[in-house]
């Protein structure tokens, strides 16, 4: 859809009005302005986007418009319960999850989607404090978790089981599932740039860069999948990259890009990982992000851009840790020269390896970062121990 921006009229700007003034973001206006997308409705948008985690530039576009949409719901509003197959989705299944997330319960990731992992979670707590357990939130069960919600707070028991269940599983990569998603591809190349007789493309460089990942890993004993391939005949959404991960039961999610600027010097790699503005996180993933960006810069000496917290639909409907890399602006004269290097590429590669298994060692037997010798890995797992630094 054609992103909805300051300017327009009509009944979706008043529609997108009513809900920041629900949020109390923006004053209800008078019959004159009420569906029109004025400075006011485009500060609120934005206030709005910061909130929630989403690229911030004041319009309506498709990810907007959902998470706008899907805020209009606040708990106690509606009955909620497992529907399938469309399950529930909304702002008071989030303030749900989170309730039950703080109470010990486990929900998974806050991602705002009522599916049977949040329903049990529910009947678990239903069951505890007396209640019929249907899995099924309605005036009752809200009565109990308000009753009872408050007296337990701070805890972030979703983190702790992440971390234990990675550590559970051991140190070695073999049988372990990674997707991983060249950006772009299909009708969309992504960034292009015109270099003198040459025309790079993000959509290519990336698929590359997933094909030479893919090879490490399965080298390592990794089952790998790519979400498409070198040329896809149509676009495939983040949302159904997000959904290929899942239905695949990924450990795994890493998500390859290239950034662009108007000016030329900006430069440098970022790795992004789910999170929102609340403090709502998923744990692992901002460790995976962390050892990608440290491995990354300390391999190859791109700029470091540091790592960051978005809940982009990508990080959001992913149930594995997941990251998204930008290694690099294709825009910058220094960041292309490398990028085109199959040579540089490969060290790419085996920084994310080596972030990839360090994500699965023991933190107190972590090692340095830049120290893993990728090449030995094999041989290493194969022998059911982690590499020693
Ligand atoms: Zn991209």
């Amino acid at each position: 859809m054609r992103p909805i921006r300051p300017g327009d009229r009509g009944p979706a700007v008043r529609e997108i009005r009513r809900v920041l003034a629900d949020l109390d973001l923006l004053v209800p206006a008078d019959g004159r302005t009420a569906d029109a997308f004025d400075p006011p409705t485009e500060r609120a948008v934005r206030a709005f986007q910061q909130s929630r985690g989403l690229s911030v530039d004041g319009r309506v576009g498709a990810e907007t418009w959902r998470a706008l949409d899907a805020a209009r719901w606040r708990l106690g509003a509606r009955t909620l319960y497992h529907a399938v197959p469309e399950p529930i989705t909304g702002e008071d299944v989030r303030s749900l999850q989170e309730r039950l997330l703080e109470m010990g319960y486990d929900v998974g990731r806050a991602d705002a989607i009522y599916g049977a992992r949040t329903a049990r979670a529910l009947a678990q707590f239903q069951r505890e404090v007396g209640l019929t357990p249907d899995g099924s939130c309605g005036p009752h069960t809200l009565d109990a978790l308000r009753r009872l919600g408050r007296k337990v707070v701070g805890g972030r028991p979703q983190w702790l089981r992440e971390s234990d269940a990675i550590r559970q599983s051991g140190p070695t990569l073999v049988g372990r599932t990674v997707v991983i998603d060249p950006g772009h591809g299909g009708t969309d190349p992504g960034v292009v740039v015109q270099d003198g007789p040459l025309r790079w493309n993000e959509a290519d460089l990336m698929h590359d860069l997933a094909s030479r990942l893919e090879g490490r890993l399965a080298a390592a004993g990794v089952r790998v999948q790519l979400t498409r391939g070198p040329s896809p005949q149509r676009y495939l959404p983040d949302t159904d990259r997000a959904e290929l991960a899942n239905s695949l039961g990924a450990d795994v999610f890493i998500s390859l890009h290239l950034d662009e600027h108007r000016n030329p010097d900006a430069e440098g790699v970022a790795t992004y990982h789910y999170g929102t503005d609340n403090g709502v996180t998923s744990a692992t993933g901002e460790r995976l992000a962390g050892l990608v960006q440290r491995e990354i810069v300390a391999r190859t000496g791109l700029r470091d851009c540091r790592t960051h917290a978005k809940a982009w639909d990508l990080l959001r409907l992913t149930r594995m840790p997941a990251v998204r890399v930008e290694v690099g602006y294709l825009t910058s004269p220094g960041d292309r020269r490398r990028l085109v290097d199959p040579r540089f590429r490969d060290r790419v590669v085996e920084a994310i390896v080596a972030a990839v298994q360090r994500m699965y060692f023991p933190i107190e037997r972590d090692v340095p970062t830049g120290s893993i010798d990728v090449s030995e890995l094999r041989a290493v797992v194969a022998a059911g121990r982690a590499p020693q630094s």
